[in-house]
Parts: C-alpha cells; structure tokens; sequence
C-alpha cells in the first residue's frame, strides 16, 4: 500500500478514514500516494481556520504579514528540488515545465511579500481620499478596506498545483485572511507537501493555512457569509460552485477562474519571414508544448491573414516537428506528459470533435515516444489543426482541448480578426504581433472588452517580453464571460478580494484616527 497523505485542519494533522484514492505517475502508470477526506470534522476545521487562524492574522499589520511571506518563501526554496521530484513523477512534466508552476510561485509570494511590506504598520486600507458630505469639510466621508472576517476556499485545478495555490494564498495571508486549499486530487501531493513543509518550519499562526486533499463533499456547505471561496477549473464545475446556496443565499464572495479559448493574432501587414511572423510562430509553439498544452492561458486559436495561411502552417508544423516527448526524465524529452490517462482520452475526444470541423496541419503522434510505453503513457504529440472556413468552425470557438493542441484560422481583414477573437465568448489572454504600434495600440484597445489580459508583441521586446501565457503578479489573471468573470492578481488590486469595503462618515478628527496609511 502506498502512503496515505494527511489532511491539516484544526491546527493538526489528520489522516482520512477512508481507503484513499490513489495518484499515479502519468508516464509510468505506477501508483505514487493516496488521498482521502473521509470523516474529516469540517465544521471543525473551517471554525478553527476563521476564529484562530483570522484573528491571529488580523492581529498583524500587513508588513508583518508580508514578513509571513517572505518566510515562506525560504521554506520553500530550501524544500524546492523535492517540489521539482514530485512534479515529475505525479505531473509528468519536464524541468522547464515544473518550474513555472514551482519557481512561478515562489516568485509570486515574493513579489507579494515586498509590495505587502511597503504598505507599513497598518491593519486597514485607505480607498480614496475622504469627500466632504455637506457644504462644509466638518463632516466626511471616507471609505476603507479592512479584511474579510471569514475564511478563503480555495478549490484548485489540476495543472499548477503549486502555483494554483500561491498566487491565491500570497494576497490572502497578506490581507489578513486564513486558507483552506482543496487541490484537485490528480496532483494534490505537491500542495500537501509544500503545505507541510509550510506547517513544519512554523512560520504561520495556527490555522492560517490548511489542505484537505480528496474529496470536495461537504467543503462549500461550511461557507459563511464572510467567507469567500476562489475556484479554477472546468466551466461545468464552476457553474456548480456558483450556484451552491452559500453564494446564492448567503452571499459568499465567488470568484471563478474557468476555461478559455485563448487566441494569437498576426497583425495584417506581416509578411513571412518578418519579426512579427517568427515571433508569432515561436510563440505558438512554445504555448502548444509548455505543460503538453495544459495551461489555461494557452494559445488555441491561431488568427492570421488569409493570404498567410500556408505559410504560418509550414513554419509552426516545422518547429513542432523538432518537438520531442516522452518521460520527462530523459533530458532529450522537450514534452511530457498530460496528467493521466482520463485526461490524454479527453484530449483525444476533443480532438475528434474539432477535426469534424478542421483539418490536421501537423500531427506529432507519428513519431515514438522516447522512453515510455504508449499503452501506458499519458503522452501526445503535439497536433496543429486548421480551418479554413473561420466562421463557420464554431467548435474551434467553443471546445477547449486541454493538451497540446491549437487551430489555425484565416481572416480576410483586421476587423473580421477582431470579430474571431471575441468568438471565444471571453477569454484570459490574446496576444498580437506586429511592428505598427498604432494599429496594434487600437486592436489592443478592441480586444481588451472580452478578454482579461492583451500581450503585444513587437520586434523590439521580443527578448524581453514575459511570454502570452505567463501569468504575471503585476497584471491581471481571469477574463470575462466564459474565462469565468474572475479577477486574480493585478499587483495589490488582488487583496480587494479578501477585504470588505465600508465608508466611515465622520469628523475629520475621527477620521485621523483610523490608522490608515498617509496619503
Ligand atoms: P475540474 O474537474 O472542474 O476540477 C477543479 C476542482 O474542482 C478540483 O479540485 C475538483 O476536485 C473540484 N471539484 C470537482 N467537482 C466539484 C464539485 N461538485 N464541487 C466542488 N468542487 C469540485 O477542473 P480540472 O479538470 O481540475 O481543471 C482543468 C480545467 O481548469 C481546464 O478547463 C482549465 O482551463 C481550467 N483552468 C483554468 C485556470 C484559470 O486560471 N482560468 C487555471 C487552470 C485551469 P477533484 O479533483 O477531487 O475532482
């Protein structure tokens, strides 16, 4: 029997009742840990995580708390070559692949850390400037964010275990607010183990953070009207989380982080072979393979100019067919695996479902997989669909294939390119590539409605640009409509999620005395 990991609730270490569900390696089909949440006290646990956990956090200033991040951020450097073990054995992904989720986080937290830090010694957070409410300045009002008095779920995707976690946890603590993960059982070992390294070094209060690794029965009933609960996956299990009673009847902050039919544009003006073109089909490639295509900002939709065609489906087929993929631990594999056979028979089912409406470009599955066995392997080469007919591939618009898998769509001009873009009902990122800074200034500006982050890019930031599916602290993460309609991210903006917004109508005497930062 494989180890059975342990849930941390109640400031202690709890084993499942159950017999536990196991997690494989994806690439050797071998049976890894089990979980299991069966018989858990979750009243228990949540009521610890709010009262313990929140007020000890609330009894610090944010530069204190920023403190707990930067901590966190040595234990989990010092524990990081046992994160990259478990990412390929449980991932199946290769060293550059497991480093966006592991460094990706550790590098967020500490982005948080330092922003939290020169918010100072405060414990509320000035919003605006005080408005007088008569004729007079005698009496004011002035509106504050103070944290939420409640708890923070987080119910987490499979595809960044690590990274899933952080960036939600990172602004959380930050602003005060105790964490409950649930990750997606696939891959819950490295969140439970980045987690008990966490509880181990002591460096956060009692019930600041807890994992429950299993099932998610029972988790959203807790909730409490204070509580706010954060989700990132498929668009059916969101609509779940949504309409739970605890956000319907009891106002439960939500925020949803769901699939999305990312696009790249070529502006009209490239011309093959120019920067823009190279830049867009090295791009592609890179979002194709990075994690085997299981990133939600990952390019699916490929527009550009119909007169291109053919020759941007020659390049990327190119560049693909140099693409390598097997088990992550042979150093020649550029491309893992997906996370388990479940998810390698969808990718299959969702390709089926597009070639009903697109033709194959390139398919990567021609050639063996280099040290894994296919009847085993949860691997997939690369494959390059194109439809000629853009319009009319509604499927291309609509079905998130979750691997390495993009389609390539013709448009007669910059407005029906812009029209395609929004075919993807709202989606996290779309990137543009050209070298007119004006036309790519006012496409950035048509775009921007559906979707929750434009990634220009030009000739002259091709080195330093941060990469279309790079989920930066700085910047916004989530997007409209389909994407879910959340908001993740975006430097401090980020902590309005976990504070409650209130305007105090006071003196100006009493309004000195809030203990706000000065302006
Ligand atoms: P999923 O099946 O919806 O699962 C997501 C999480 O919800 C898992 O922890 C799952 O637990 C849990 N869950 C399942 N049913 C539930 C229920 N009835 N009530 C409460 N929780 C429930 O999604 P996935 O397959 O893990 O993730 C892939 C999807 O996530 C893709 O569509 C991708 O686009 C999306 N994604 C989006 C983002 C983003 O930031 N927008 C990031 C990453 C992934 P179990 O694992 O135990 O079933």
């Amino acid at each position: 029997m494989t180890e059975l990991l342990s849930n941390y609730v109640a400031g202690r270490w709890q084993a499942g009742t159950g017999a536990g569900t196991p997690l494989f390696d994806p690439v050797l089909g071998t049976e890894l840990v089990r979980v299991d949440a069966t018989g858990l006290d979750l009243p228990e646990a949540f009521r610890f995580a709010r009262e313990t956990g929140g007020a000890a956090l609330r009894s610090l200033t944010y530069r204190q708390r920023a403190g707990l991040l930067a901590a966190i951020v040595k234990v989990l450097q010092a524990n990081r070559d046992s994160y990259y073990e478990i990412a390929t054995a449980n991932s199946g992904t290769v060293k550059n692949d497991s480093a966006v989720d592991i460094d990706g986080a550790i590098f967020t937290i500490g982005q948080y850390a330092k922003w939290g830090d020169a918010l100072g010694d405060v414990r509320a957070l000035r919003d605006g400037d005080a408005v007088k409410l008569g004729k007079e300045p005698v009496f004011q009002s002035q509106h504050l964010q103070v944290p939420t008095r409640g708890v923070a779920l987080f119910i987490n995707a499979f595809n960044f275990p690590s990274w899933g976690l952080w960036e939600k946890a990172a602004p959380a603590l930050l602003s005060g607010v105790p964490v409950i993960v649930k990750p997606a059982t696939a891959t819950a070992w490295l969140t439970q183990r980045m987690v008990r390294d966490v509880v181990e070094a002591g460096v956060l209060p009692a019930g600041a953070l807890s994992v429950i690794c299993g099932s998610s029965t029972g988790l959203m009933d807790q909730l409490e009207s204070f509580d706010v609960v954060s989700f990132t996956g498929s668009a059916d299990t969101g609509a779940v989380i949504r309409s739970h009673s605890a956000v319907a009847q009891r106002s439960v902050r939500v925020n949803i982080e769901a699939d999305s039919l990312n696009s790249a544009l070529l502006l009209p003006d490239a011309a093959p072979g120019s920067d823009a073109f190279n830049l867009l089909v090295r791009e592609v490639v890179r979002e194709m393979t990075v994690k085997s295509g299981q990133k939600c900002t990952a390019i699916r939709r490929i527009l550009v100019p119909a007169t291109l065609y053919d020759a941007v489906a020659e390049a990327i087929g190119a560049k693909l067919a140099g693409i390598t993929v097997g088990n992550p631990r042979n150093e020649t594999v550029r491309m893992g695996s997906l996370v388990s056979r479940a998810q390698l028979n969808a990718v299959r089912e969702g390709l089926d479902a597009l070639k009903t409406q697109a033709s194959v470009l390139h398919d990567g599955n021609a050639k063996a997989l280099l040290d894994a066995d296919p009847a085993l392997a949860a691997c997939i080469g690369p494959v390059l669909l194109g439809a000629s007919d853009a319009d009319g591939a509604q499927r291309v618009h609509d079905i998130e294939v979750f691997g390495p898998v993009a389609t390539l769509l013709p448009y007669r001009n910059l407005d029906h390119a812009i029209a395609l873009a929004h075919r993807g009902q709202g989606s996290l990122v779309t990137s543009l590539y050209g070298a007119d800074e004006a036309a790519l200034g006012q496409a950035a500006v048509q775009v921007a409605a559906s979707h929750g982050r434009v990634h220009v890019i030009t000739p002259d930031v091709a080195q330093a640009h941060t990469g279309h599916g790079n989920v930066m602290p700085m910047s916004l993460h989530g997007g409209p409509g389909r994407a879910g309609g959340g908001a993740e991210l975006g430097g401090l903006r980020a902590l309005e999620f976990y504070h409650r917004r209130s305007a105090v109508q006071a003196s100006p005497a009493v309004l000195a005395q809030l203990g706000l930062p000065q302006t």
